[in-house]
């Protein structure tokens, strides 16, 4: 099957191929396209459709309401072109997509276990390919359906990517029934390959703004907090700044990421672990903080949560919770950088 052309009303347009989605095609052409979850879970992606035919990869996604079905909305990150398209996107209030996703094919090296319930898993990537701290990959996983978005939970080493080694690690949690996580927790063996599309998301490292950094992570949320860590550390500038990790989960059973952050330079000075449990169980040793991370983490900012640079990420309830009450605390929205996990 051949390419397609999509027109946008703007003159503008690109090409794309005849197996990849409009939203991700249209980033790989450089363009603004907004999006966030690439997953059908947000919604950001909407469009309308003007003319052509297209295939929706995800007819039951949950980000669409009635209401967008009767007008004809559809989910650029499901959409599948089978002709020619004129569409209707809004492309104007984002920024294109830095650096450029590309898919390429990768080899499992590696497995370790972080928690009970979260494995990381490390691939290398036939050709070297950067990424930023914070963003996540859609992997194509052999034997199911369509891909799962994973973030990286390491960061894109210069060094490596120059001798065409660059690795792609990712600390998935296994779901249980879940069909991606059932198929990388029981049959991926080191060798195994698959197809790694990526880097997307814009919850990504900003190293050059000089406040003090909060990262929030929940659950399986901990992969991309771990990359910005060691973004920031790797970037030198945790010596004028603070980072303060929170990680939260139910049980002691849940928390992780302790010993990836005592490898960084400056842990116990400028970078600080606060694990935090919200069901403990009587008469246990736990001896970290109780309560919801976005308690915790408020509590940890101190007075003047607004002077911190915030970063978070988990299921969406936890998200949604560290969020607004961010935003009640008078945190501006440009300091929150986040992803939620459909
Ligand atoms: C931006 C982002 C980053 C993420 N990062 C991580 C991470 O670092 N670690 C981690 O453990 N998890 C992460 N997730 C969650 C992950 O993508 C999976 O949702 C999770 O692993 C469960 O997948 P599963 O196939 O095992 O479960 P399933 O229940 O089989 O599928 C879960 C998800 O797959 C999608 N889906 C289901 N049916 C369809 C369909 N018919 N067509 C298309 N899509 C469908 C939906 O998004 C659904 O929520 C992330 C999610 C997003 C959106």
């Amino acid at each position: 099957m051949s390419d397609f052309h999509i027109q946008l009303e703007d003159g503008t347009g690109f090409t794309c191929g005849a197996h990849d989605t409009l939203t991700r095609a249209g980033l790989r052409a450089g363009l603004a396209m907004p999006y966030e979850c690439n997953a059908g879970g947000c919604g950001t992606c909407r469009y309308e459709l003007l003319s052509g035919d297209v295939e929706d990869r995800y007819p039951d996604a949950p980000a669409l309401t009635e209401r967008d079905r009767r007008k004809g909305r559809r989910l650029g990150c499901q959409s599948v072109p089978r002709s020619d398209l004129r569409v209707r996107i809004n492309v104007e209030a984002c920024a294109a997509a830095t650096p450029v996703p590309r898919r390429l094919h990768a080899t499992l090296t590696g497995t370790s276990d972080i928690t009970h319930d979260i494995r990381e898993f490390r691939f290398r990537l036939d050709e070297p390919a950067p990424f930023l701290p914070g963003q996540y990959a859609l992997l194509e996983i052999p034997g199911v359906d369509r891909p799962r978005a994973y973030s990286m939970s390491n960061i894109a080493d210069v060094a490596n990517v120059a001798d065409g080694s660059g690795e792609w690690h990712f600390q998935i949690r296994r779901v249980p029934q879940g069909r991606a996580t059932t198929a990388l927790f029981e049959r991926a063996e080191p060798g195994m390959q698959l197809v790694i599309d990526g880097p997307y998301g814009n919850a990504f490292l900003r190293e050059d703004v000089a406040r003090d950094i909060v990262c929030v992570a929940g659950g399986s949320g901990l992969s991309p907090m771990l990359s910005i860590a060691r973004g920031m550390a790797a970037s030198g500038a945790l010596a004028q700044r603070r980072l303060r990790f929170v990680m939260g989960g139910r049980t002691p059973a849940d928390i992780g990421g302790e010993e990836q952050l005592r490898a960084l330079a400056g842990f116990g000075a400028n970078i600080t672990f606060h694990p935090a449990i919200s069901m403990p169980e009587p008469h246990s040793r736990w001896t970290g903080a109780v309560g919801f991370a976005h308690d915790i983490a408020l509590a940890e900012a101190g007075e003047r949560p607004a002077d911190h640079e915030w970063y978070f990420a988990g299921p969406p309830p936890m998200v949604m919770a560290v969020e607004s009450s961010l935003r009640n605390a008078g945190v501006p929205q440009q300091q929150l950088h986040f992803d939620r996990y459909f």
